[in-house]
């Protein structure tokens, strides 16, 4: 794809300018559709364009925070494949791995079972080519298959994880008007020509995908969420769990009852700031509604467990006492940082009861310690 798309008068196009002309060609733009071209658009998408996780980064994820978490993982991995049978070769699959961190700790802390090992083919779910690349750095050795979506997966048995991959999937943003609920999209300001929300006259369709509760209540003005990115992903991800076998494990932030609200946010050096000001430079997300996700799975024939806090997911993994392991190695400093890692996991003050954990099967098996 040509990614120096040129202007009329030979400029650079940017990401902004990209996105005016497509509201001039079509008019007002979907929310999913703003949030696919700023994140994943292979010329101007924020993860298309940069590496966006770390100190150095615009946000931290819990990967990044510790390798406790990853390595935790990695044992909930171990113990999973061993559920549904140990199966001589299976699919390790993640959605969004990021720097590839969490993957790369997961597989490290499941050395410790070799069969684990020799069975796994790893598949790795990246739209960015530039994340892709670190990817293939930081899991060298592990010789991963890249797929663009969870559609081009291989069949057999599979074993999926995910952190901070659903809140990354474009949502639909409605609002709730006299008749009905309305659209909300983008589109420009005639005379600024700066990018502004607008509620679209006819009632949405959409509407029908929220969960009833939420369909029948709300005040004029409220806005609901809904992400049919995420329940496709998670049908065909069920389905595949139902026909195939194996597990997945959805980790991030969010609800547990499906609720009105506007949780779009944008985040920039560690910072919230305005979601319009800042299209395509910073990360855009919406919390996930994880009963939607359940729903889903379920209709789909597949189990849904929890979802848990992650601070109960990770205490029941055994977090502390690994943390005291980890201390036990290290000098005072490095010791009251590994502390201070996991207590920012666990916390409810900060990321243990924000994040939630879910966990799906093709068939009844104990796959959530904590609940
Ligand atoms: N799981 C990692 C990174 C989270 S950031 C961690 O916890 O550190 C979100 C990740 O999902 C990035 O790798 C991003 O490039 C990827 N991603 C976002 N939207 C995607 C999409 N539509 N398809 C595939 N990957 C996507």
């Amino acid at each position: 794809m040509l990614c120096f798309a040129e202007g009329s008068f030979g400029l650079q196009l940017t990401i902004l300018d990209y996105m005016r002309q497509r509201v001039e060609a079509d008019g007002p733009m979907a929310l999913s559709e703003v949030m696919k071209c700023t994140l994943t658009h292979p010329c101007f998408g924020y993860y298309a364009t940069r590496n966006p996780l770390g100190a150095l980064g615009d946000f931290v994820t819990a990967p990044e925070i510790s390798q406790m978490f990853g390595e935790l993982i990695g044992l909930w991995a171990v113990v999973s494949w061993q559920q549904i049978g140990s199966p001589r070769r299976f699919n390790f699959i993640e959605l969004g791995p990021g720097s590839g961190m969490m993957m790369n700790d997961a597989l490290r802390a499941s050395q410790l079972v070799p069969d684990f090992h020799v069975a796994l083919d790893l598949h790795l779910v990246e739209a960015s080519l530039a994340l892709r690349k670190i990817q293939k750095n930081s899991l060298a050795g592990y010789a991963p298959t890249w797929h663009n979506d969870v559609y081009s997966l291989p069949c057999g048995p599979s074993i999926i994880i995910a952190n901070e991959f659903f809140d990354a999937m474009p949502i639909t943003q409605l609002v709730r008007g006299s008749l009905g609920w309305h659209e909300r999209r983008l589109s420009f300001d005639q005379q600024t020509k700066m990018p502004i929300w607008t509620v679209m006259a006819e009632t949405s369709h959409l509407a029908s995908l929220l969960h009833p509760k939420v369909l029948t209540t709300g005040q004029v003005g409220e806005i609901a969420e809904v992400s049919s990115f995420s329940l496709s992903i998670a049908d065909a991800l069920a389905r595949r769990l139902v026909s195939e076998g194996g597990v997945a494990l959805v980790i991030d932030y969010g609800y547990c009852n499906s609720a009105l609200g506007d949780t779009l946010q944008a985040v920039k050096k560690h910072k919230f700031v305005d979601v319009l000001e800042n299209l395509g430079q910073s990360d855009l997300t919406a919390h996930v509604d994880f009963a939607a996700l359940s729903a889903a799975v379920n209709k789909a024939g597949a189990i849904a467990y929890g979802p848990i806090t992650q601070s109960a997911f990770l205490l029941s993994l055994g977090i502390i006492q690994r943390t005291y392991n980890l201390m036990k190695k290290s000098n005072y400093k490095q010791a009251r940082s590994i502390e201070a890692a996991m207590v920012r996991l666990i916390d409810s003050k900060a990321m243990g009861s924000l994040f939630k954990v879910s966990a799906w099967s093709g068939r009844e098996v104990n796959l959530l310690p904590g609940l």
